[in-house]
């Protein structure tokens, strides 16, 4: 019964081997691929399984391969290259121990490339059988000088006369749409294409190029989309680039010349993979690459289009490390009961009202130090040339109101106001405030930071403001804004009532579930900006069909 088991896994092995050709790991699917090559020559096919049986047979000896690995069939698919290569020759002396010394020098690569690429999570693909075939094909040539009849213009041997080619494709294209059949359906289309292109340019006619739509370009597509980068919302885009590239790479060692030395192989796709994959690695988290950044430009340029305006509400994330976050309360004193900071408190108590002094003053200072960070020049930049109105729960007064509405919802740390008046006035040059009460010069009235307390409203020019903005709105930027606070919940609950697209900018506020229409652009704001700032230039063209409305 443990032979029988054992026996059966060994069997299946090694026509995983022969499905791995086509990143495939189903035993049909080798089936199928080994059928398809004894079709073309029958044999490539015998030494190719020779191959295969010698290279999954001592990867389980040497126990380079995890046993996992050994099981997918991953072992042993180069020695089936160095087979099908070396095909009808292996049957003189000459021609068998070529195939068994390139067979060693293909492990041998194999195993230092394992140890190269592994640890940078790059794939080893059929690199040691493309480098062993080609180091002993240029040996030869250097001792012998004609290695013409050594390559694959030996006798190959078809099993039909005619129309072996077109039935072995058929069989790995089965064999693909058996496991992926809309990755297969797209990887025809973009190899074809590939190769009508290099028909076109080339004047070569397609089945000369065979090699290159049929092997090169739909394992490069093939691969990534259903293998490498199965999981990634990018694979398309990778894939077609890594179409592209092996193209490319193909039509270069046309032109050089390099293929008077060797035919390009599945050296093309080899190279395109591990190009693509390290770029894929190194760029994946690009701000161009994410499609939420895409789905803004669309919305920009729609709101262009529609005449339509943006409003933006800005938090403390637009602050984050320089100052505390004001509508949370952090810049009160944690010592304190935050029922001491009320407004009917501040009006009745004067310990109160030195409490809610100390911390101002200090809220200030903190104010005062800081100047305009890269957020702030890019909201300028934004505010100047898409917005409507600008909405802030930052209380320091760093926006340019000059030309636009810049609306503070909580006041601003840098004034005074009379209670009574509601007339506004500057901090004294010195700290009056603690020896005695502050009165206004107008009607001698408390005087107190502009600045909301726990439980005053919000201003009514401000709520007026905010109402007749989101009228217009086509889309509204949430940016860095960490919690839902009355404010914002308003404005957000405004444009969700009005279908209005909702961008957040830095951080999503805690526990705020996104809809459909909604887009979140998480991470570093001021890069975020810069990107719709760039775009809205871009669209400076249609500038003339917008009216500036206030
Ligand atoms: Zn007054």
């Amino acid at each position: 019964m443990m032979i029988n088991a054992n026996f059966k896994n060994h069997f299946t092995v090694q026509w995983r081997s022969f499905a791995q050709l086509a990143f495939l790991d189903r035993q049909t699917s080798g089936l199928l691929i080994f059928l398809a090559i004894a079709l073309v020559s029958v044999w490539s096919a015998f030494a190719a399984i020779v191959g295969v049986l010698i290279n999954n047979s001592l990867s389980l000896i040497i126990k380079d391969y995890t046993v996992q690995e050994w099981k997918l069939g991953i072992a042993g698919y180069n020695g089936a290259i160095v087979g099908m290569y070396w095909g009808d020759s292996i049957f003189s002396i000459k021609g068998l121990c070529l195939f068994l010394v390139t067979l060693l020098l293909c492990l041998l690569i194999e195993f230092r490339l394992r140890a190269l690429l592994i640890p940078r999570q790059l794939p080893i693909l059929s690199l040691p059988a493309m480098a062993s075939i080609l180091l002993i094909v240029l040996t030869i040539s250097l001792f012998s000088l004609d290695t013409n009849h050594l390559l694959f213009e030996g006798a190959a041997e078809p099993i039909f006369q005619t129309y072996s080619r077109e039935i072995a494709i058929i069989l790995v294209v089965s064999a693909m749409a058996y496991q992926y059949p809309l990755a297969t359906l797209q990887t025809l289309g973009i190899s074809l294409t590939g190769g009508l292109i290099a028909q076109w340019i080339t004047g070569l006619s397609l089945y000369v190029l065979v090699d290159l739509w049929a092997i090169n370009l739909a394992l490069a597509y093939f691969s990534i989309k259903t293998l490498f980068l199965k999981h990634y919302r990018l694979a398309t885009l990778a894939a077609t680039f890594n179409t592209l590239l092996a193209w490319v790479i193909w039509y270069f060692w046309l032109i050089t010349g390099l293929e008077q030395l060797s035919a390009p192989l599945l050296i093309p796709f080899i190279m395109s993979s591990l190009i693509t994959l390290s770029l894929f690695k190194r760029y994946k988290n690009h701000n161009l690459l994410q499609s939420e950044l895409w789905r803004t430009f669309q919305l920009l340029l729609t709101n262009r289009l529609r005449a339509k305006q943006c409003v933006a509400i800005t938090g403390s994330g637009i602050r984050k490390g320089t100052l505390p976050d004001y509508p949370s309360g952090q810049w009160l004193d944690p010592k304190v009961p935050i029922t001491s900071y009320t407004l009917a408190e501040f009006k009745t108590s004067k310990r109160c009202r030195y409490l809610y002094w100390k911390a101002s003053f200090d809220y200030y200072q903190q104010a005062l130090a800081i100047n305009k960070n890269n957020i702030d020049k890019q909201l300028d930049y934004l505010l100047n040339h898409y917005l409507s109105g600008l909405f802030t729960e930052t209380v320091d007064s760093l926006f340019n109101t000059e030309q636009h509405p810049v609306y503070e919802c909580y006041g601003s740390i840098k004034r005074l106001y009379c209670l009574d008046c509601a007339q506004q006035q500057a901090w004294p040059p010195i700290p009056l405030w603690l020896q005695r009460d502050l009165h206004c010069q107008h009607c001698s009235g408390l005087l107190k930071p502009q600045i909301l307390a726990a439980d005053e409203n919000i201003d009514p020019q401000c709520y007026q403001a905010l109402q007749t903005n989101m009228v217009e709105c086509g889309c509204l930027l949430v940016i860095g804004v960490p919690t839902i606070t009355s404010v914002v919940s308003m404005i957000i609950e405004n444009a969700n009532s009005n279908k209005t697209p909702i961008i957040f900018i830095g951080t999503l506020p805690l526990g705020y579930f996104v809809e459909e229409k909604d887009i979140q652009l998480t991470g570093d704001i001021a890069h975020w900006l810069a990107e719709i700032n760039w775009f809205i230039n871009v669209l400076h063209p249609l500038k003339w069909s917008y009216k500036w409305k206030k």
